[in-house]
């Protein structure tokens, strides 16, 4: 994940591979899976202090259900590049950040546990993919309002 700029610095393109696990990354809304993310690519050499990353990372990500809130594992191919400035003093090229830029920006927006995921109760929150509550789904009434039916 850190690569000596002195090195880079020798060459025009350098190719990269290495794997990150969750607890390397923070700032995603996923969690990588146990195997890990692997990601690969290439550094390329623009000037003194200015490099382009290409990069893809492959992994399991884990998404909880838009409707049932249950983990959800998802298969990620994500691709990014971003030309990385590094400060005269710095000795090393960290590529976690461009890694976690590439996995944040390429996260979908909504993932279903299945396409027709029954989702939660609204009222007593049981997933109903497992379960059949006994709540009234027709009277979706709010409570506030169950007196004055009575009235009725
Ligand atoms: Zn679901
Ligand atoms: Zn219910």
């Amino acid at each position: 994940m850190n690569f000596e700029i002195n090195k880079l610095l020798l060459e025009e393109k350098i190719p990269f591979e290495f794997t990150l696990k969750n607890e390397d990354v923070k700032d995603i809304e996923g969690k990588i899976g146990e195997d890990g993310a692997l990601a690969r690519g290439t550094i390329e050499k623009l000037s003194r202090g200015t490099f382009f990353v290409t990069v893809t990372v492959e992994m399991t990500m884990i998404y909880p259900c838009a409707r049932c809130l249950e983990p959800t594992p998802v298969e990620c191919s994500y691709e990014y590049s971003e030309t990385v400035t590094v400060e005269e003093d710095e000795v090393v090229l960290n590529l976690v950040p461009v890694v976690e830029e590439c996995i944040y920006i390429n996260e979908p927006y909504r993932v279903l546990c299945s396409d027709d995921c029954a989702g939660l109760c609204p009222k007593c929150g049981s997933n109903l993919n497992h379960e059949q509550c006994s709540c009234d789904k027709n009277g979706d009434l709010d409570p506030r309002f169950e007196a004055l039916k009575k009235l009725l």
